[in-house]
């Protein structure tokens, strides 16, 4: 038996007693169970058995898992190659919006589009990507150079950024506390963090569970709401400032949902669903499926 990441002290509160909140199969790739535990204390979501970050890499080989390839093959992932020009723009707007700066880091850059989109919006980008594969799809597509995660920890880059986001990467992010300890240290003091996470919490997540397309387990160590990262962060010298909808994702965590459910999926049910989650998410941001927090450390 492989052992597995333990965590005896809650990221978010320090508590050190958990209960069972869900087990939820690995849908995408080994088909393993894995178990979410909830803080009693603070009722923040982790999986409990992930495997050690040495062991993670065949977790991530799936050519369906589309934020490390560039494969345009389905309909889930066709919808999501269009949806992903009309997200780069919704980003742009958000970041335009903040007045700041345009020193951009990227930790989590993938095959580089957010990049690519920005440096042609003026910003002076530089990314930070884990994968080979995608730091080689980023040079070949854009010319953008990424970095590896060491250069970044090793603080061998620069640390006077704008903005640093991270798009759907920290629920991905072992080393979290080195990281937020490197987000502070490389941030100018009126620079924004933007976190964009999916949120347990949301509509589609209580509508799913084991089946939602979010938990992705065990890629997908830390499932926060809204209340456990503003607490996460706030114990790390991070103040929220706002929150952003992301209006595409009930429809994509709905559709990819559905997908592990049946052979047959009925698109226009599926839509619908969607549609029911997104207009909740209207009604109250908190049950929104994935959130963008932009955060401004205290001074
Ligand atoms: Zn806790």
């Amino acid at each position: 038996m492989k052992e597995s990441y333990s965590i005896n002290r809650c990221p978010v509160c320090g508590h050190s007693s958990f209960k069972h909140f869900l087990n939820v199969p690995d849908w995408l790739v080994s088909k393993e169970i894995f178990e979410l535990q909830q803080c009693e204390q603070c009722q923040f979501v982790f999986t409990a058995n992930a495997p050690l970050e040495k062991d993670a890499g065949p977790y991530y080989n799936s050519e369906e898992y589309v934020e490390h390839s560039d494969t345009s093959s389905g309909l889930i992932y066709s919808v999501y190659h269009v949806a992903r020009r009309a997200m780069l723009h919704y980003k742009y707007m958000k970041i335009k919006r903040l007045h700041v700066g345009k020193k951009l880091l990227d930790v989590g850059s993938g095959s580089g589009y957010f990049m690519n989109f920005m440096k042609k919006k003026g910003y002076d980008v530089t990314g930070v990507e884990i994968s080979e594969k995608a730091i080689a799809l980023c040079k070949k597509n854009f010319g953008i150079k990424a970095h590896s995660p060491s250069e970044f920890l090793e603080e061998k880059l620069d640390t006077d950024y704008d903005i640093i986001s991270l798009w759907h990467v920290f629920e991905h992010v072992y080393s979290y506390d080195a990281y937020f300890e490197l987000f502070s240290k490389s941030l100018n003091n009126n620079g924004y963090l933007i976190l964009a996470l999916p949120n347990c919490d949301s509509q589609d997540a209580r509508m799913n569970k084991s089946y939602w397309g979010a938990y992705d387990t065990p890629r997908h160590i830390w499932h926060f709401t809204s209340k456990t990262i503003e607490l996460f962060a706030m114990g790390r010298g991070f103040k929220m400032i706002k929150k952003h909808r992301m209006p595409l994702d009930p429809f994509f965590n709905v559709m990819v949902s559905d997908s592990y459910k049946d052979k047959f999926t009925f698109l226009p049910l599926t839509l619908l669903k969607g549609l029911y989650s997104y207009i909740i998410s209207l009604l109250n941001i908190e049950k929104s499926s994935s959130i963008i927090y932009i955060f401004q450390k205290n001074t």
